[in-house]
């Protein structure tokens, strides 16, 4: 039914569903997609092709505008902070603050926000963070329906009936298991960030220098950022796109490792007379670059304790 309204309906309206689009594609999908039609009328199917690379890349457009503004803000302000800051975590951190302030405040009521946090739950590191913002109240409300949807899981379906006693409910908790509503939620955002920083790179020569200037990225957000420019740009961009961040990313490891070997040095008698360098926060920096942590790891400077 869907696909007869389709046909119907693409050669009469031709028009793009993107924010720039008022008849026929915009220019940016006039670009991008692959059958650029000068002759319209001449295949339905192409219109549909058409109109789906239309919708999708101008979709994609809209969240790079949209996410523009704290892309660059981040960037700034990796460039000019004294310690070498990845702006991606910085992003994470920022996300995170927003989406627990969020869902313990205005969102904390709002039925279709219920209906997603009762659905997907928490993670243990998000329940903390919950904890530590000491709105008991809200969280009772956000736990008591949440248990109320687990019970509710943990019913016997119809399910059941095919691959035994507690088979629907064994699927429900692994799912809840691995669900975060605040992770997904940052998720969803930080990828959408990850794209703009890449887009910014081939379009807005000033957010390149920026990018160049830059002291480090941790190891999971580098990776998320190449694997993302590897899909999107052209070979050759992608090539310079890499060794820019990799230089960054190399050097930062570089000096790290310096670090951290000085650290383990200074417990050995014979340098006990030595500077501590800059290795004192080594070891917390360290676990930062690996794991993109936000720098909030607890931080006990030049000690073993
Ligand atoms: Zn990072
Ligand atoms: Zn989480």
């Amino acid at each position: 039914m869907t696909i007869i309204v389709y046909i119907f309906a693409f050669p009469r309206t031709e028009k793009c569903s993107c924010s720039k689009g008022e008849k026929g594609a915009c220019e940016k999908c006039q670009k991008n997609c692959f059958f650029l039609l000068k002759n319209r009328a001449r295949c339905y199917i192409i219109y549909m092709y058409k109109y789906i690379v239309c919708t999708l890349a101008c979709e994609e457009d809209l969240l790079e505008q949209i996410y523009t503004i704290p892309v660059n803000e981040a960037f700034d302000a990796a460039l000019v902070s004294d310690t070498p800051v990845c702006p991606f975590c910085s992003l994470f951190k920022k996300l995170e603050e927003d989406e627990l302030d969020i869902i313990l405040g205005a969102s904390m009521m709002e039925p279709d926000i219920r209906q997603k946090t009762n659905d997907q739950g928490f993670c243990l590191d998000h329940f903390k963070k919950m904890l530590i913002r000491r709105r008991r109240l809200g969280m009772g409300l956000i736990l008591e329906s949440h248990l109320a949807e687990v019970k509710k899981k943990l019913s016997p379906t119809a399910r059941d009936l095919v691959g035994g006693v507690g088979t629907s409910a064994l699927a429900e908790l692994l799912a809840l298991e691995e669900d975060c509503y605040v992770c997904s939620r940052i998720e969803k955002n930080l990828s959408a960030m990850t794209a703009t920083a890449v887009y910014l790179y081939q379009s807005d020569p000033k957010f390149t220098e920026k990018f160049k200037g830059q002291k480090m990225f941790c190891l999971v957000h580098f990776r998320a950022m190449a694997d993302y420019a590897k899909k999107k740009l052209q070979k050759k961009l992608f090539r310079e796109f890499y060794e820019c961040a990799f230089g960054i990313l190399d050097g930062y490891l570089t000096t790290l490792t310096a670090d951290v070997s000085w650290f383990c040095k200074k417990f050995d008698y014979r340098y006990d007379e030595e500077p501590w360098y800059n290795s004192k926060d080594s070891i917390e920096r360290a676990i930062c670059f690996l794991s993109g942590d936000d720098g909030t790891v607890e931080q006990k400077k030049g000690t073993n304790e």
